[in-house]
């Protein structure tokens, strides 16, 4: 079974590989109770959020998810439901990727951890 993300002027292609039933209660472990009332961009304008392609930026969109203490949650979420824009430190095309990942079958906090830690992760582990 595959997801389809539809691209305008595009019929809708399979892109992703849809994760298990499983699979999605894991990623939901990682979703923190009111997760949303403790968001560094709550009440702020988040435009910025949902780049165009054609429009240049002044900041990285993602930055202002830089200090987030819940990004994590909100990563998880996004994953969950398919949102469009930056969504806990990561784009459209690099949820792809990690529900890629999860599909595969590697564990879903590896898969948070590495999109979230970047290499701090990795140094985790070799210690
Ligand atoms: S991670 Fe980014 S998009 Fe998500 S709640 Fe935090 S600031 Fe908002």
């Amino acid at each position: 079974m595959t997801s389809h993300r539809q691209v305008p002027g595009q019929l809708a292609l399979p892109l992703v590989a849809a994760m298990s039933a499983k699979q999605r209660a894991e990623v939901g472990r990682h979703i923190g109770r009111d997760w949303r009332e403790r968001a560094e961009c709550l009440g702020r304008d988040t435009d910025e959020f949902y780049p165009e392609a054609d429009v240049p930026r002044i900041s990285d969109p993602k930055d202002r998810c830089a200090f987030c203490p819940v990004a994590r949650s909100c990563l998880a979420s996004a994953l969950l439901h398919d949102e469009e824009g930056v969504w806990g430190r990561t784009t459209e095309a690099e949820r792809d990727e990690l529900r890629d990942d999860i599909t595969r079958g590697i564990p879903v906090a590896i898969v948070l951890d590495d999109a979230l830690l970047g290499p701090i992760s990795e140094w985790r582990d070799c210690a």
